[in-house]
């Protein structure tokens, strides 16, 4: 059993307040402290009998190692005028426009934003997840018919946990971050998911599959591991 309380905030040696929601466990053993690893959102776990004062204090002794956490999260980016986000691994530059039109419009390196400033973030997250389809769906189409296996529906997704996944019933779903990856990423996670159309296992037949559609798997792999979680600084603020 957990109850959330209330939210307090913690002052980094910069001078830094960062805000720690606090938590109580039943089943924690002593006093805990998480940092999100996609998010940096900081929590305080506190064991039976452990007092907010207590939980706050034992923070206070860990706020270096909660800014070395944060400075590998990263800070955010938010969708506003002037961000730069990847899009298949290349900088587009998000600029406001006059235009009335709520529909973003890339331009070379630019994505132009007309329509009301309040939106904003939300259209360009939007045009994003919907840019993430227009690459993953072809994708996914053609490595299927390479594999003789049709994907049923393909879902854009926002999950934290992993980068697709195929259902029994053949559907696929990826996170739409990947398209801020560089290609060859996109193109392995594609190939990962459309090969388990064909052998929904992880066996070495099913990576043979997948080194069948794609050839980039082992730097794909590694690009994920070192840079994936970073891919969700994007369109969070702060
Ligand atoms: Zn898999």
């Amino acid at each position: 059993m957990t109850a959330m309380l209330e939210n307090q905030a913690l002052t980094l040696a910069d001078g830094r307040n960062v805000p720690v929601s606090i938590r109580r466990s039943t089943r924690a053993r002593r006093i805990l402290l998480h940092v999100g690893v996609y998010d940096g959102t900081v929590e305080l776990v506190l064991p039976p009998g452990a007092s907010v004062r207590e939980g706050l204090s034992f923070a206070r002794t860990q706020t270096r190692w909660v800014a070395a956490q944060l400075a590998r999260v990263g800070n955010g980016v938010p969708f506003t005028d002037g961000a730069i986000l990847p899009i298949l691994g290349q900088p587009v530059t998000i600029r406001r426009s006059d235009s009335r039109s709520a529909l973003p419009v890339l331009h070379e390196d630019v994505l132009l934003v007309g329509g009301r400033d309040d939106t904003l973030p939300s259209r360009v997250r939007r045009w994003v997840r919907g840019r993430a389809l227009d690459e993953i769906k072809p994708r996914a189409e053609r490595m299927g018919q390479d594999l003789g296996r049709a994907p049923a529906r393909i879902t854009m997704r926002d999950t934290r946990s992993r980068w697709g996944s195929c259902s029994r019933a053949g559907n696929l779903n990826f996170s739409w971050r990947l398209v801020m990856a560089p290609e060859n990423v996109l193109d392995y996670v594609v190939a990962h998911e459309v090969a388990h159309l064909r052998e929904m296992n992880h066996s070495p037949r099913f990576w043979a599959l997948v080194d069948t559609i794609c050839h980039d798997v082992t730097d794909a792999r590694g690009w994920l591991r070192k840079h994936g979680a970073e891919l969700h600084r994007y369109g969070r603020d702060g």
